[in-house]
């Protein structure tokens, strides 16, 4: 254990390598460096490639959301930020080093930190991908950005749906940890307890067979598995319908 908070605060003081991507580009170092142990890790994760693929293979270039503008930094330190002016999405190591930190306290492994701290990083960057479609970032609109950015992990990817609830329940536990700047942005985007359950119910209700044993023992099986299914149909059909100007004629996000 004592390892990685040695490696973590290794790559904190090292983390100035920055890395640029955007809607058509894929990894590629600026400057040859060391990797630091956040780069290595995201790198070898295809968070950012993935969310990259998403959006490429079903978001028209609009005047909304110019794709061909969307740009991904990662490195440097501080909390995640969004720009709505640059179309600029901010991932700094600082945070993911953080989340790794806070996870490490409460697993058993490394590795099941590292990943953890992963998943805590990928509920952020599709969080403020929300934000950034429905060019709104204050915390008001955080109702809205859960709901953009869970209907996009669940609909998009074939395993999106336990994706979404390991990410959910990573970014909820480091963001009780309250350190540095992952508090910082836990107090704009909380992900309150109330809030994890519906998106919970969206997750069962996407594919109640295949995700009823990721949510625990419950009492009410038939009614929760019959709510949670409206749930998740209001949710794809008001996503569809406010997502559509934005999205490819062809995307199978509306079918
Ligand atoms: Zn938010």
């Amino acid at each position: 254990m004592s390892n990685i908070v040695t490696i973590v605060c290794l790559a904190i003081c090292m983390a100035s390598t920055q890395l640029n991507a955007d809607a058509s580009a894929q990894w590629k170092p600026t400057k040859n460096e060391v990797p630091p142990l956040a780069q290595r890790v995201l790198e070898s994760s295809n968070i950012v490639s993935d969310l990259l693929e998403l959006i490429n293979q079903n978001f028209n270039n609009t005047e909304q959301f110019p794709v061909d503008r969307l740009r991904i930094v990662l490195g440097s330190g501080g909390a995640p930020t969004a720009n709505l002016d640059t179309l600029t999405l901010s991932l700094p190591y600082e945070y993911l080093n953080n989340a790794i930190s806070g996870h490490a306290e409460l697993e058993e492994t490394q590795e099941a930190a590292l990943k953890r701290g992963i998943d805590t990083v990928e509920y952020t960057l599709y969080h403020l991908l929300a934000h950034v479609i429905s060019k709104d970032l204050s915390p008001d609109n955080d109702d809205t950005a859960e709901a953009i950015s869970s209907w996009l992990m669940i609909k998009a990817w074939p395993n999106g749906g336990e994706q979404w609830f390991e990410n959910a329940q990573a970014f909820g536990r480091a963001s009780q940890l309250l350190d540095g700047p992952l508090e910082d942005y836990w107090h704009a985007h909380s992900l309150y307890k109330s809030r994890n359950k519906i998106i919970n119910c969206w997750i069962l209700g996407s594919n109640p067979g295949k995700h009823e044993a990721l949510l625990g023992s419950i009492l009410d099986p038939v009614k929760r598995r019959n709510d949670c299914t409206h749930a998740w149909q209001k949710l794809n059909r008001s996503m569809q319908e406010l997502l559509m100007p934005l999205l490819k004629p062809e995307s199978e996000l509306l079918r």
